[in-house]
């Protein structure tokens, strides 16, 4: 674990996504790999849930959203058109002695000093007058530049033309596929295209657990205005940054711990107008979660100089011409589930015991409800457990059987895995009229007596609450 891990919520939160089978290390077995994270079956089932949730509030529930998956290495000329191979790096300096490389801007961060707007010579200036060290106390080099692609060749030669990269963003994808969408659904501006997927960054520094790691994944949309009417295109702004704003809603993140940030001109990515971050509350510090920028045509307009391709749009209407603008909203999923699972994370007394839950939103849980028969050995019970349960996952989905120890170990077993409900069934359930079953509430620990037969009303009614 590394220094800046020993928060003591991030150290239990990741002791929990170990032990129960959430995140684990990537490659743990021959001692790592920095910076990669391999999520394990409540991880994935995490993941996907908000990823299902994005799809749906973004791509299913809206007319004018196309879903992509472009693949991930693209022709080298993509990433000089789209400015990545001369300019996607991040400040660098070097120990002078051990010739590790730290992020200037981090280094300056931790004693107190904005790095936001500063160019490479303020940065070393600053790194000077501040007589800062390199984690191992030696002297550091000059802040430097230093490209964050991950580069590969494609076929069996090495030379020049053969060379490609593990695309550092979704975004790229979209705007090459642009013409393809435009010729196969003849949209009409304003519209939008959507992808998920992986992403890569030689980031010299990953910390902090998920948040800032070299493989990642990312949900991206590029949605295109027409530049001519500035006040819509603002409003357009306006309405995706809500609706970024309604996801996190949708994903159970409180908005207390939630924060808009536009930022300064500065400090905006080369291509961006406009960029509004929104940051939230981790246990480390409110750092970036989501990102939206204002890229204008910058992209379309650099491919279509670059390829020879028309990437232009032309209006009925008015009978024009023009390369559409783009506004771009972007979500890190690896972020969000880490936004999520540290919200969630909760210690209480219940019964006079500590215990740890994760309150997720019933939305996302991995798994929405355990069915428990109160003894393992009476076939009675285990039939009838086993009989609802079939029920249940066709009815309900995610539904874990659990026949293992004592109810009360049972219950934590579920708390700490962010199950919403657990149903147990007893001698009341075979023997007495309506079959009752008992019904447990995960946040407060109240137990319910419902008839079987209202089951799943009952839960598919609170589940969607
Ligand atoms: P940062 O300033 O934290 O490096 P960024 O501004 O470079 O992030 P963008 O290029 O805007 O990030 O990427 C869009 C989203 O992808 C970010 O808002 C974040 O959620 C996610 N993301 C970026 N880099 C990483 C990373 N190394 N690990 C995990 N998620 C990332």
């Amino acid at each position: 674990m590394k220094k800046e891990d020993k928060n003591p919520i991030m150290e239990n939160l990741i002791s929990l996504s170990k032990r129960r089978g959430f995140i684990f290390q990537g490659s743990e077995v021959y001692g790592g790999l920095a910076g990669t994270w391999d999520y394990g079956p409540l991880g994935v089932t995490l993941k996907n849930n908000i990823k299902k949730a994005w799809w749906k509030r973004f791509v299913d529930d809206r007319e004018d959203m196309y879903g992509m998956d472009a693949a991930i290495l693209m022709n080298q000329n993509v990433w000089k058109a789209s400015g990545h191979v001369g300019g996607f790096a991040d400040p660098l300096v070097e120990d002078k002695k051990t010739k590790k490389r730290y992020r200037a801007d981090h280094l300056l961060e931790e004693v107190g000093v904005d790095p936001k707007g500063m160019t490479l010579d303020m940065m070393s200036q600053a790194l000077k007058d501040k007589k800062i060290k390199s984690p191992e106390g030696n002297e550091l080099s000059d802040v430097r530049q230093f490209n964050m692609m991950f580069k590969t060749h494609v076929g069996a030669t090495e030379d020049e033309s053969a060379i490609s990269y593990l695309r550092p963003e979704t975004a790229q994808g979209m705007f090459v596929n642009f013409k393809n969408v435009m010729d196969t659904f003849h949209p009409r501006l304003p519209f939008g295209m959507a992808q998920i997927g992986k992403a890569f960054r030689n980031e010299i520094a990953p910390r902090d657990f998920i948040f800032r790691t070299r493989e990642f994944e990312q949900m991206e949309i590029e949605y295109f205005v027409d530049p001519r009417n500035e006040t819509e295109v603002n409003a357009t702004i306006d309405a995706l940054y809500a609706e970024q704003l309604a996801f996190l809603s949708d994903i159970g993140l409180d908005s207390k711990r939630i924060h808009k940030i536009e930022i300064a001109p500065a400090d905006r990515a080369h291509y961006s107008k406009r960029s509004i971050d929104t940051e939230f509350d981790f246990p480390f510090g409110q750092k970036e979660l989501l990102g939206l920028a204002y890229r204008t045509d910058y992209d379309l307009k650099a491919h279509t100089e670059a390829s020879g391709t028309d990437l232009s749009y032309f209006d009925e209407e008015s009978k024009a011409r023009f390369i559409p603008h783009c506004i771009e909203p972007t979500f890190g999923l690896d972020r969000l589930v880490l936004a999520v699972l540290s919200q969630a994370y909760t210690e209480d007394e219940l019964g006079g015991e500590k215990r740890v839950y994760l309150k997720l939103s019933p939305r996302i849980a991995p798994v929405k409800v355990a069915i428990f028969p109160l003894l393992k050995n009476k076939e009675a019970l285990t039939d009838k457990a086993r009989e609802l349960y079939k029920v249940l996952r066709t009815e309900i989905g995610a539904v874990e059987y659990d026949e293992a120890g004592s109810i009360g170990k049972r219950y934590r077993r579920q708390d700490e895995i962010g199950t919403p409900f657990c149903v147990t069934i007893d001698f009341e359930t075979i023997e007495k009229d309506g079959n009752p079953v008992t019904v447990r509430d995960r946040d407060t620990g109240g137990q319910e007596k419902i008839p079987l037969k209202d089951l799943v009303s009952y839960l598919s009614q609170k589940l969607s609450s």
